[in-house]
């Protein structure tokens, strides 16, 4: 309905965000700002999602074949950003050094950094009001039999740890106007499927999810399998007390392996280091084949093969699905055309900016939900959805990169604000220090954060503007 003066009457919604990462703090502020309730369910004890480093692992499940699995975070204790810190920040609350001595001021800070940052982000805009730890999610879905689809509301079944040691919980269910799906997809493990006998091995086999540090391999011969940003981490990680490292490339020859920064991480650790293309076989007896015919005899294999979406709480009745690394159909990876705008993901998109990039879907999502914006027709956005798919499939991208904006497509991932709404674009040197970031990680993985000091002038121009910024701007 439009006020006299033209304007549509803002409307607040009791919304629930499953999912206390940063997408899920994102999509709480955006949220409360623009008017509406907000309920933030978390099943850890705290909130920063990934970046609540948890030491211990599942050890009755070092694959993370469970769904869900038991521990939400994936990080391993050495692990630094690959990201420069000052592109990682919220739009108006930028992740700045702060003083102290057990902060980490580097422009590549390791993980616990970013915890912080996270939890003074949600001190600085009070968010910590609306969000209930140790509290699981188990099942949302419709209300039933609603009469337009303004007008549905969802049932969020959740459990909550008493904490009272003897495992006790309180399950409850309640009834919100939307709810917001965030929760990441850097916890559910993806496994190869090309190689034989992982069953018949009889050795220690693990997914990078369950890795924590490098001493359970001390004096051992250990695969790693995929030489992705957590794969040349974990393997240098291990060179410093395993006997060998091999890491396995995703490649069927050596030519294709040999990156230039592969080369370089190999040049620097040779003596326990070797590279090979990718496994065929694992034989009982504890021999890894790879796909040259050559084998090496090991103690340990690591899976570093990413992890994959997972929403084992949601029940859209079929409206929603997870396919070939796909969440079907979401209109501009946010919205499923059907259950728009009650049921919304923030997060799904890889590769992408964060936490700016979650920040320009969550303001979409509230400003959609209050009325202040309008989304297109359920056949418009759903047309929209199998343009994307098709436009993907004839530039020849693979299916399961459908969510992978970032290096796909940068320029769709800067404008989304300014497209749905009005927020404000990345500043050009951001954009610079990202990509010569990259760049630079390409060339030099192992060294790359801390040879940071090439940048250019415009980008240097931005940092002295940046660096005035130590007292933080905020709350609004
Ligand atoms: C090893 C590793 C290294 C990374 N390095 C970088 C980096 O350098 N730079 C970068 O930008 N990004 C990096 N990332 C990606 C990082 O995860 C994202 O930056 C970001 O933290 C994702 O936030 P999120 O909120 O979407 O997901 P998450 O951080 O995974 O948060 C999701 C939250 O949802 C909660 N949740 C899930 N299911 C339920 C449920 N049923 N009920 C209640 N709560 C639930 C989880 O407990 C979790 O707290 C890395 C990820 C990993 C695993």
């Amino acid at each position: 309905m439009d006020a006299d003066d033209g304007k549509p009457v803002l409307q607040s919604k009791n919304v629930c965000v499953v999912g206390g990462g940063m997408a899920g703090l994102a999509a709480a502020r955006e949220l409360r700002r623009e008017g509406h309730a907000v309920t933030v369910m978390e099943q850890s004890g705290d909130v920063g999602g990934q970046w609540l480093y948890d030491p211990s692992t599942d050890a009755d499940d070092p694959l993370g074949a469970a769904v869900p699995v038991r521990m939400p975070s994936s990080i391993y204790a050495c692990l630094r950003l690959i990201s420069p810190r000052e592109a990682m920040g919220f739009s108006d609350f930028q992740f700045v050094p702060m003083d102290g001595d057990d902060r980490d001021p580097r422009r590549f800070p390791g993980h616990r950094e970013v915890h912080c940052y996270l939890r003074e982000f949600c001190d600085a805009f009070g968010l910590m009001d609306v969000v209930r730890l140790k509290t699981r999610v188990l099942r949302v879905a419709a209300v039933a039999a609603p009469m337009t689809s303004t007008a549905r509301q969802w049932a969020v079944r959740s459990v909550r740890q008493l904490g009272n040691g003897d495992g006790a919980a309180d399950e409850v269910e309640e009834v919100f106007d939307a709810v917001v799906v965030a929760t990441g997809h850097y916890s559910q493990p993806m496994l190869p499927s090309g190689i034989q006998g992982m069953d018949e091995w009889s050795r220690r086999q693990l997914h990078s999810h369950s890795y924590r540090t490098p001493e359970p391999f001390r004096g051992e011969a250990v695969v790693v399998v995929g030489c992705g940003d957590s794969g040349k981490d974990i393997a240098l990680d291990l060179c410093r007390v395993a006997r060998e490292v091999h890491l396995a490339a995703n490649a069927s020859s050596m030519e294709e392996a040999t990156t230039p920064a592969i080369s370089k991480i190999l040049a620097n650790h040779g003596d326990v280091l070797r590279l090979h293309p990718r496994i065929s076989r694992l034989h009982a007896e504890g021999r890894v084949e790879f796909a040259d015919g050559s084998s090496v005899v090991a103690d340990s294999v690591i899976y570093c093969t990413g992890f994959g979406y997972s929403f084992p709480f949601l029940d859209t009745g079929g409206a929603v699905s997870v396919e070939d690394e796909v969440v079907s159909p979401l209109f501009e990876h946010v919205f499923p055309p059907s259950l728009a705008p009650s049921l919304s993901f923030v997060g799904v998109p890889r590769k992408i900016l964060v936490p700016w990039y979650f920040e320009t879907q969550a303001k979409w999502v509230a400003q959609v939900l209050s009325g202040r914006r309008v989304l297109p027709p359920e056949e418009e956005m759903l047309r929209a959805v199998e343009e994307h798919y098709r436009a993907r499939e004839a530039a020849g991208v693979p299916r399961k990169l459908t969510h992978n904006i970032g290096n796909v497509e940068p320029l769709k991932m800067y404008e989304f604000g300014e497209k749905y709404c009005d927020f404000a674009p990345l500043e050009e040197w951001k954009k610079e220090l990202i990509l010569s970031s990259i760049l630079s990680m390409k060339d030099d993985a192992e060294t790359f954060r801390d040879l940071a000091d090439d940048d250019s002038e415009n980008v240097q121009k931005g940092l002295r503007a940046w660096g005035s910024l130590a007292a933080r701007p905020q709350a609004g």
